[in-house]
């Protein structure tokens, strides 16, 4: 192990306050190994966007609360709930039920990548709670094609970027597409604070009227049914949309906490809402991709934000990185989750090791 820690420090060209490693796009390390963050020379800082404090995440929280009041019991259910079985939609489920007393249609998208964990998640929460599940399966053979297609156009950010991008989206969309079909104005995602990147609380009408199917799904292999399953209003300006909404991004948000409460509920155990158990397996075989790409953990730049915000260890994250790199290197990380995914897509993922 001591050998593993020496060749961390050797091989990382890390932030001495933070961690961030100068792989990480659009990343200045200086001469005294302070990155651009932790110096303060940073104008465009993306964190700001994402973790409002004080009287404005207040006013955004406030007003988020109005709303629910106004909507309450005048549509068949008052409000769309993505459901993944990790903690943070659980929890949303909690506050949306019990505390706001909102008529709530969860939507599980069920995909060959969901954990054992998550699934189990799920159906303890349809024996805490007063909601309607529907669970949205597409099915392996067009998720096959889906993740396939995803595979064969990674962009050089790396896998984790450009395929949770788009199944992300195509989970929000059979949201949105429901609560159209159902009337219902307004649809929650779980989302905390900094995920997804591409929204802060609310997407804006104006995203939502886009085509969120990617061009490279416009292709012969590609048919009609294939694409109906994206959100795609485009071309029916007619349509109304339902507001998408992140509130978690505007609420007191700890993940210990909020573990802590769903334990202590007899709701989920506290060992089965860590997100290394609810995560979907793709999105942790793609880790082991990039960092097999570009040597660094996809997820970095946030873990390095959680460091500065004073609410991780920059030494743990040090020593779980330098760790997971050295068993990434010697194919010992997940060998039986990427075997897995293997086998559903059909792609031999070692040759792109
Ligand atoms: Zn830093």
């Amino acid at each position: 192990m001591i050998r593993v820690v020496i060749i961390g420090i050797n091989y990382m060209k890390a932030c001495r306050k933070c961690l961030i490693d100068e792989r990480v796009p659009d990343v200045f390390i200086d001469s005294g190994n302070v990155c651009d963050y932790c110096s303060g020379r940073r104008g465009d800082d993306w964190e700001s966007r994402f973790h409002v404090t004080g009287g404005k995440k207040a006013a955004l929280f406030s007003g988020f609360e109005d709303y629910l009041e106004s909507i309450r019991g005048r549509h068949p259910y008052d409000l769309v709930l993505s459901l993944s079985g990790g903690k943070d939609s659980s929890y949303l489920l909690k506050y949306l039920t019990v505390q706001k007393k909102m008529k709530v249609l969860g939507i599980n998208v069920s995909t060959p990548f969901e954990s054992k964990k998550a699934r189990t998640n799920l159906n303890r929460l349809k024996n805490h709670f007063d909601f309607e599940l529907l669970v949205i399966a597409p099915g392996r053979e067009f998720f096959r094609r889906f993740y396939s297609g995803l595979f064969a156009h990674v962009q050089k950010e790396g896998y984790i970027k450009s395929v949770c991008d788009v199944c992300n989206p195509f989970i929000h969309g059979k949201c949105l597409q429901t609560a159209v079909e159902k009337d219902i104005p307004l649809v929650v995602c779980g989302a905390a604070p900094g995920q997804p990147y591409f929204m802060f609380y609310e997407l804006p009408e104006s995203e939502l009227r886009k085509n969120w199917i990617p061009d490279f799904f416009h292709s012969p292999g590609y048919d009609d049914y294939f694409m109906s399953r994206f959100w795609n209003v485009s071309e029916s300006p007619q349509t109304p949309v339902p507001r998408l909404l992140a509130p978690l991004h505007v609420m007191d948000y700890n993940a210990e906490s909020i573990r802590k409460e769903l334990a202590d509920g007899g709701i989920i155990p506290y060992k089965d809402s860590h997100p290394a158990v609810t995560n979907c397996i793709l999105v942790q075989v793609m880790m082991v991709l990039d960092i097999r790409r570009n040597g660094i953990n996809p997820f970095l730049k946030d873990f390095a934000a959680m460091v500065r915000r004073g609410e991780s260890s920059r030494a743990m994250w040090k020593f779980l990185f330098t760790l997971q790199n050295w068993l990434v290197k010697r194919n010992l990380f997940s060998p039986a989750k990427i075997r897995y995914v293997e086998s559903v897509l059909g792609i031999n993922l070692r040759k792109k090791f």
